[in-house]
């Protein structure tokens, strides 16, 4: 047989596009399946975004770019970055890439050797521990269960630090609890970040816009401008203008940094679509009202779940300060059912109730299960009615 190589070994596929492959096997098969279990929101990327796509192609922006994106993109970036976020950065402080998971994996690869310590919140993005293994590190895992918010506190930080640790990964707000940190929260991380000057934040901001709380964003660098320069910041246009399939992600840090992670991409994917980046430049310079709708859209939808579910026996769901995940504690439900655990609950809901959702444990947190409401209100309306059926 062929050899497959150990790093194979080291990591799983990811959990959530299981539940969603699973979804569509059970509905080609004549089942009635609702999917909960989508990472994507459910809206067209706007039309001013296609139009440029569509004249990029027409005017034979059909090229290779530069490895590290087009100068009207890191523009386009470099005026976002200060626009929302009060940052600046050089053109050479820039990386775009397919997709901020991409950047996520460059940045892993750059800074990470064999054994290195990276510190992850749980519950996390499924794929910030597997990265982690592909790339030789090992995963620390810090739990914030739900009567901290989600939200690790400085002391649970500090603890976790040991003279290995190279990078801690911040989400916020954060897939999968749509939890998000205040400013006040990071600036009390910062502090603790400020002493251990080895430590690079990865700061994965890709649902910024996907927000109602009444303060506005920050990230830590924002809360701490002392930690700018050891602060990756991690974004792109998939959650805030629904352009999941076109695949651009920017990274904006210490300059040594993105150009390590530079190297890494042009010696394995170069540069990212052009026909994207063009359209990322029309997102990104364009009007930002086309958010609009979308946010208000989550927003009713949160709560109309977030109600629905704790109404349910054995439910308790917090309510989102963002993006479009809820994550109900559903230990209740599962001793009432007789079940094992929260897998065997996923199973039980699209056996019984015909409703996809993801385990918690896939994102390191047992008990619960991660709902994505990036789908119509009458979907969702018909899997919340069928739940409290099979729940009581
Ligand atoms: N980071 C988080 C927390 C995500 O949930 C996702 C997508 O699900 C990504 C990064 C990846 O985004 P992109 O589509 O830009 O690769």
């Amino acid at each position: 047989d062929i050899q497959l190589a150990n790093r194979v070994q080291r990591i799983k596929p990811s959990p959530t596009l299981a539940v969603t492959a699973r979804a569509a096997e059970m509905r080609a098969a004549g089942h009635d399946i609702i999917g909960l279990g989508a990472g994507e929101p459910d809206f067209d990327t706007p039309e001013h975004i296609k139009a440029a796509a569509i004249k990029a192609i027409e005017n034979g922006q059909t090229k290779y770019t530069p490895v590290d994106g087009t100068p009207a993109l890191k523009k386009a970036i470099q005026a976002k970055l200060k626009r929302d976020n009060g940052l600046d950065y050089e053109a050479n402080e820039i990386l775009v890439s397919s997709g901020a998971k991409q950047c996520l994996v460059n940045l892993l690869a750059a800074v990470l050797n064999e054994g290195d310590e990276v510190i992850i919140p749980a519950p996390y993005w499924v794929s910030y521990p597997d990265m982690t293994l592909l790339n030789d590190g090992t995963p620390v895992v810090i739990q914030a269960g739900q009567e901290q918010r989600f939200k690790i506190t400085p002391e649970q930080l500090e603890a976790a630090i040991t003279d290995k640790t190279r990078v801690v990964f911040l989400n916020s707000p954060s897939n999968p609890t749509g939890s998000a940190y205040t400013k006040a929260e990071l600036a009390a991380l910062g502090e603790v970040l400020l002493k251990y000057p080895q430590i690079l934040v990865a700061s994965d901001d890709i649902y910024e816009h996907i927000l109602w709380t009444e303060e506005p964003f920050a990230n830590i660098a924002m809360a701490c401008p002392q930690l700018k320069d050891r602060t990756v910041v991690v974004n792109g246009v998939s959650k805030a203008y629904s352009m999941t399939g076109w695949r651009i992600g920017y990274a904006a840090g210490p300059q040594r940094v993105i150009a390590a992670m530079k190297k890494i991409q042009s010696q394995t994917t170069s540069n990212p679509c052009s026909i994207s980046q063009a359209a990322s430049v029309a997102a990104l310079d364009g009007d930002q009202s086309v958010m609009g709708p979308m946010l208000k859209a989550f927003k009713e939808r949160h709560d109309f779940v977030v109600n629905a579910l704790n109404d349910m026996q054995g439910v308790d769901c917090v309510t989102a300060d963002g993006t479009f995940y809820c994550f109900p504690n559903v230990a209740g439900a599962i001793k009432a059912l007789g079940l094992k655990d929260d897998v065997a609950f996923s199973e039980h809901m699209i056996n019984e109730a015909g409703v996809a959702l993801v385990p918690g444990s896939a994102f390191g947190l047992e008990g619960h299960a991660r709902i994505s409401y990036a789908t119509s209100m009458e979907n969702l309306q018909k899997a919340m009615e069928r739940m409290k059926k099979v729940l009581g």
